[in-house]
């Protein structure tokens, strides 16, 4: 019983990836209709980490910065190691995870300045770097060209912290004449704007104004833990935003997902039930129920949640892709799971690993589809995957 249980528990895990990745595609917060204030507000504190390296002009540039652009208190957090590679490099993503696990409870926003040059996995050498939505941000005083004047230092601090802010309220990057315009190199900076466009503005303004307690924030906060793989704040945030949004399918089936990784398997279904019960439309409740069921808590019944998903799907290439690797991965249907490829290439998409999953499921084969498009795909002997579209 206890083995079984567990092994229930390590198939869960084992699936909280997959989950995960769902999550990723398929909770991403849309517009939402605007909440009633709450009528006192957290504002949060913003919090600035100096990393090794970063003298006290560098810090005191970056509290100056932050000053002028947020009306939160400032805290300097003492100054960290920073792990780099043997190039001397470090990783923007692992500095910004770095903040995030260690943020104090009333974060509004964190900034870590390091000294060594920033690498995003993403991204290769970047100045700064901040993930949409999520409160850490991050900027490297070297790769910078130097500049005479302590007033042309301080304003391209605040140009770069400007524009990862903007990142950390939602934004991505702008077309018009706007800080949040793309730069690609160090010197491209100087050439920004100082300011918001009007659209980017309202949202850093709402950012604030919303503070801490704000359902929007405590969302974001949550999905910034889900996807740390922090599973019980994660579920603890759901929880607390679900408490003014109880009919919000997203933090439903959002919470489901925490618990589900966490090996809360019966509060996980819960969960995802309560989302079908407010909206019984909406396809991420039965992604989760079909993981869910997939897991081990009973997989006769994962199928009939995933078809009930995949028709609810407003986009079928997505839930066409993610249904066969269910079938292939977990259900192991290699038929279902073929099934379903097929339909995500039918439909126009042209996902690589679906291509690879297709080639080596069908191998060797040749498909024909009714459009005048055929897909070549084989499994040679080398175990090379070769799939190419040509038209007819
Ligand atoms: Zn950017
Ligand atoms: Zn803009």
């Amino acid at each position: 019983m206890a083995q079984s249980h567990s092994a229930k528990r390590l198939a869960a895990r084992r699936l909280a990836a997959g989950a995960l990745l769902l999550g990723v595609a398929l909770l991403t917060p849309a517009g939402r209709a605007p909440a009633p204030e709450a009528p006192l507000i957290r504002e949060g504190v913003v919090y600035v980490v100096p990393f090794q390296g970063v003298t006290a002009a560098e810090l005191q540039r970056a509290v100056w910065a932050l000053r002028t652009q947020l009306p939160q208190p400032v805290q300097v957090l003492p100054t960290r190691e920073v792990a780099a590679s043997t190039a001397g490099e470090v990783s923007a993503e692992g500095v910004l995870d770095a903040l995030l696990r260690d943020a104090p409870d009333d974060t509004f926003r964190i900034l870590g300045v390091v000294h060594a040059p920033l690498v995003s996995e993403a991204l290769g050498p970047v100045v700064g770097y901040a993930r949409r939505s999520e409160r850490a941000l991050v900027y490297s005083t070297t790769r910078l060209p130097g500049v005479a004047t302590e007033a042309a230092r301080r304003r391209r601090v605040r140009r770069i912290i400007a524009h990862e802010l903007g990142h950390t309220f939602g934004a991505g990057h702008c077309d018009v004449k706007c800080v949040m315009h793309s730069t690609e190199t160090a010197t491209d900076i100087d050439l920004l704007p100082d300011h918001y466009c009007a659209e980017h503005r309202a949202q850093a303004r709402a950012a604030v104004q919303q503070g801490l307690d704000h359902p929007d924030a405590v969302a974001a906060r949550a999905a910034e833990q889900l996807r740390l793989g922090a599973w019980q704040p994660a579920a603890r945030l759901y929880r607390e935003a679900l408490g003014t949004r109880p009919d919000d399918v997203r933090l439903h089936t959002s919470l489901g997902v925490a618990l589900m990784a966490d090996g809360q398997i019966t509060a996980a279904r819960e969960a995802f039930e309560a989302g079908l019960h407010f909206a019984p439309q909406a396809a991420q409740p039965y992604y989760g129920l079909a993981v869910l069921y997939a897991a081990g808590l009973a997989p006769g019944r994962a199928a009939a949640f995933l078809e009930a998903a995949v028709t609810r799907d407003a986009n079928a290439v997505r839930a066409h892709r993610a249904a066969g690797i269910l079938y292939q991965d977990v259900l192991r249907n290699d038929a279902r799971a073929v099934r379903h490829y097929e339909a995500h290439v039918q439909k126009g998409g042209r996902d690589p690993e679906v291509i690879a999953r297709l080639t080596y499921l069908i191998s060797p084969a040749m498909l024909t589809f009714q459009e005048p498009e055929v897909v070549v795909a084989r499994w040679t002997a080398a175990g090379l995957m070769v799939a190419r579209a040509t038209w007819e």
